[in-house]
C-alpha cells in the first residue's frame, strides 16, 4: 500500500541545471522523468510545477531596469519553457502529459482548467502547470502550493538539492541537525524557511502537508510516496 493517491511535485527551475550555469541538462530531465515514471506507475496520480529559475527571475529590477512586473511575466514564460522540457522528457519514456498555462498560449498549452486538470489525473495523465499562478509578484512555490490545493493533492513534494529541513544552515553551523517532522507554527517561530510566506501560508491554512525531499538521490520520490521516511515533513 502507498501512502498517498494524489500528490504534486514542484521542482525548482535551478534543480533543472545540474552541473551547468544555465539552461537545462538532459539528463537530469531523464532522471526527473523515470523517477516520476516510478510513481505514476504504482498508480499514483502526479501534477508537476516548476520555476523559471534557471532561466529568469524577475526580481532583480535594478539589476536588469527591467520593471519587477514586467520581469515577473518574463519569469512566467520561463517555467512553460521548463514545463514543455519536461513533458517531451516524460512522454519520451511512455507517459501520457498535458501542460496547462496560467498564461494563454492556446499553441502549446492548454489553459489552466481546474476541473479538466482533475480529469487528466484521474485517467493517470501527468499535469504540468506551467506559468505560475499568472500572476507577478508571487512565485512558482505559491503556484505549487495553490494548485495542490485546488486539485485536492494529499501532500505537496518540495524537490530540492538538500536532504530536509535543517535546525540551522548545515553549510555555516556543524551542529545543524535535520528535522524528520516539524509543525506549520514551528517554522513560523524558529523562522525556518521552507518557501516563502505566501506560499506556506496557503499550506498551512489549508493543512496541506508539505515534504521538502532531495530530488537528486535516486529512488527517493518513489520510496517517499510508498510511505518512508524521507526529507522533512512538514504539518
Ligand atoms: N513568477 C511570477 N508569478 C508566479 C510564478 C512565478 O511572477 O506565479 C515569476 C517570478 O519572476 C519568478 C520567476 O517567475 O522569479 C520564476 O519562478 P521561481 O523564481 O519561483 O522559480 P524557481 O525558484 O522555483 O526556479
Amino acid at each position: 500500500m502507498h501512502k498517498y493517491k494524489r500528490v504534486l511535485l514542484k521542482l525548482s527551475g535551478e534543480s533543472l541545471m545540474g552541473n551547468k550555469n544555465f539552461g537545462m541538462d538532459s539528463e537530469v530531465i531523464s532522471q526527473y522523468a523515470r523517477e516520476i515514471k516510478a510513481v505514476t506507475d504504482l498508480g499514483i496520480e502526479v501534477a508537476l510545477v516548476i520555476g523559471g529559475g534557471n532561466i529568469y527571475r524577475g526580481m532583480n529590477e535594478v539589476e536588469t531596469g527591467i520593471e519587477r512586473a514586467h520581469g515577473d511575466y518574463m519569469g512566467m514564460l520561463a517555467t512553460v519553457i521548463n514545463g514543455m522540457a519536461l513533458q517531451a522528457g516524460l512522454e519520451k519514456i511512455g507517459l501520457f502529459t498535458r501542460l496547462q498555462s496560467a498564461i494563454k498560449m492556446e499553441q502549446i498549452a492548454e489553459p489552466y482548467i481546474r476541473r479538466r486538470a482533475i480529469r487528466h489525473l484521474e485517467k493517470g495523465r501527468v499535469v504540468i502547470f506551467g506559468a505560475g499562478t499568472g500572476n507577478p509578484y508571487f512565485t512558482t512555490d505559491t503556484a505549487g502550493s495553490l494548485r495542490a490545493i485546488e486539485i485536492n493533492a494529499d501532500v505537496i513534494l518540495k524537490g530540492t538539492r538538500v536532504d530536509g529541513v535543517y535546525t540551522a544552515d548545515p553549510e555555516k553551523d556543524p551542529t545543524a541537525t535535520k528535522y524528520d517532522e516539524v509543525t506549520y507554527q514551528e517554522c513560523l517561530t524558529k523562522n525556518l524557511r521552507i518557501m516563502d510566506m505566501t506560499a506556506f501560508t496557503l499550506c498551512m491554512e489549508n493543512n496541506l502537508p508539505i515534504i521538502v525531499f532531495d530530488m537528486n538521490q535516486e529512488g527517493n520520490l518513489k520510496k517517499l510516496v510508498e510511505g518512508e521516511k524521507i526529507g522533512t515533513l512538514i504539518r
